[in-house]
């Protein structure tokens, strides 16, 4: 068992480090969770100039196929590479493009589809939003009502979707539709591709809790998505979904902000040095250490089972569920330590860390319902991880 990098992968590591020094404008307030956070048009402007810089290292498609734009490198450095963004705060990622369609483009896609849809993203060109979730369709995915009716050369879509992150700013969705609705409903979807400048599609905005704007409802209204859009097979696209659910709760972004947020909060104690002498804070921050590894670990596992082609469901399951829940329990602790200042939003003039505790602690309310519940993940691991029956 070797739980080491190699030396290439931490020459790797070190170069996206030596990039994001020199990249990232100086004043830039990061993000914790980046692209569902892209809260404003300036904030936008420069995770696109960002995205173009990092297509033009080719670090999007670390492990796809060169013919699409790929490195045919690991996904282990694919990991690497989300980790130092994810840690550093970055703009400019591709959560929903690179990281979750462009796997199962890869395999559920036709050849046209590859080749059309990869190499955008590959060069952080085009971005992609997910039109999964309907408002009677959220943890029970497989009963959106969104439909689709076959016609002609093409597909008429009508219904609503919610909660689509940055559909605002996406210049694409992979979405879900009913295309048979007198079949079990599992059997009766299919998986589509559209431009969202498409005639039939409006965008409505959801404010959150923090009072940002990052979430959409997307509503279709005789959307016309051409066949050669739908990927994989009428009536199969459950098979793919799952595929792009796993790909979903497989990344390693979550553990590592959550390393972010603890090398923040160890810095800011040290600096004062009564409290890094506090029994309480130390006790809590070795507590969360311990967690940020163990969330990493199993962040890696995920890595490192694909590598072995392997399709990690239960143990990608375990790792959204751990990092997820953390990220909200190292939120916690950052309140502990700040006390009355983590209630201090950044513009504030007394804000320490500049407000990022704060918008932290609300914002990662959310972590463990997007990308499906905590207590959905629960049961996948019950079920496919321990082998119990469904209850
Ligand atoms: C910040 C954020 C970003 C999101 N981004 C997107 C996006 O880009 N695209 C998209 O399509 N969706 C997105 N979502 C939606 C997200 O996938 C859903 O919110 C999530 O799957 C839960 O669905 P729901 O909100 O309908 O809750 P419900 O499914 O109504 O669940 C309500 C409660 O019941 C529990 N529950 C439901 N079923 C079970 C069960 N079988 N066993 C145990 N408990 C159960 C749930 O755990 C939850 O606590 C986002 C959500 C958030 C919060």
């Amino acid at each position: 068992m070797d739980f080491g990098f190699s030396p290439e992968e931490e020459t790797f590591r070190q170069e996206i480090r030596q990039f994001l020094k020199k990249e990232v404008p100086p004043d830039f307030i990061g993000s914790l969770w980046f692209e569902d956070e892209v809260e404003t048009d300036e904030m936008w402007e420069i995770s696109k100039a960002m995205a173009r810089k990092i297509g033009e290292k080719g670090w999007f498609s670390i492990g796809w196929p060169k013919e699409y734009g790929g490195q045919e490198r690991s996904h282990i450095m694919q990991c690497i590479f989300a980790e130092e963004l994810a840690y550093h705060q970055a703009p400019g990622c591709s959560i929903q493009g690179a990281r979750m369609l462009a796997p199962v483009l890869l395999t559920y896609g036709t050849e046209e589809q590859k080749r059309r849809h990869l190499p955008p993203i590959a060069k952080g060109e085009i971005f992609w939003a997910q039109g999964f979730s309907e408002p009677e369709a959220g943890s029970d995915l497989a009963s959106v009502q969104t439909r689709a009716v076959e016609k002609d050369d093409h597909f008429v879509i009508d219904g609503q979707k919610i909660w689509a992150s940055g559909a605002q700013y996406a210049d694409w969705m992979h979405l879900l539709a009913r295309s048979d609705p007198n079949v079990p409903k599992h059997k009766g979807i299919s998986y589509f591709l559209t431009d969202l400048k498409a005639p039939g599609i409006t965008i409505r905005p959801l404010i959150n809790m923090i009072g940002t704007y990052s979430l959409n409802e997307v509503f279709f209204d005789g959307l016309k998505i051409p066949k050669e859009n739908m990927v994989g097979e009428k009536n199969k696209g459950w098979e793919v979904t799952t595929a792009l659910l796993r790909a979903e709760r497989s990344g390693i972004e979550r553990a590592a902000v959550c390393q972010s947020v603890l090398d923040i909060l160890l810095k800011y104690v040290r600096e004062r040095g009564e409290l890094a002498k506090n029994r309480l804070i130390q006790n809590e921050l070795a507590e969360r250490a311990i967690e940020v590894e163990v969330a990493k670990l199993l962040s890696y596992r995920v890595a490192w089972l694909e590598d072995r082609g392997e399709i990690p469901q239960w143990e990608a399951a375990m790792g959204k569920t751990y990092s997820s829940e953390l990220m909200h329990r190292t939120a916690n602790t950052g309140m502990h330590i700040l006390g009355l200042y983590g209630q201090l939003a950044e513009d504030s003039k007394w804000a320490i860390t500049r407000g990022m505790i704060e918008h932290w602690y609300l914002s990662t309310v959310s972590r463990p319902i997007a990308g499906g519940t905590s207590e959905v993940q629960r049961n996948i691991i019950a079920l496919r991880g321990l082998g119990l029956p469904r209850s």
